[in-house]
């Protein structure tokens, strides 16, 4: 499941440089997480570093991007040609 970044975001840009997939970029008003290219880090660590940074705790899952582990793995393969 990819995550999302909730109106709670405080534009800090600490999550961003975070993402092994480069995943993250500032939006209009906060951050987005571009869905096709996070893997909930899957494949490069064992926990989401955005929302290990997030100082405010707004990066949920999104419930419109349901996958399971195995379809994060191979976004994962398919992102890094690994
Ligand atoms: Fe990037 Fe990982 Fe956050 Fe997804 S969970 S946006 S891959 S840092
Ligand atoms: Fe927004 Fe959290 Fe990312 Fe900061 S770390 S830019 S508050 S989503």
């Amino acid at each position: 499941m990819a995550l999302i970044i909730t109106d709670e975001c405080i534009n800090c840009d600490v999550c961003e440089p975070e993402c092994p997939n480069e995943a993250i970029e500032p939006g209009d008003e906060i951050y987005v997480i571009d869905p096709e290219k996070c893997t909930e880090c899957v494949g490069h660590y064992e926990t989401s570093q955005c929302v290990e940074v997030c100082p405010v705790d707004c990066i949920p899952f999104d419930p419109a991007h349901n996958e399971t582990q195995d379809q994060l793995m191979e976004k994962y393969h398919m992102l890094t040609g690994k």
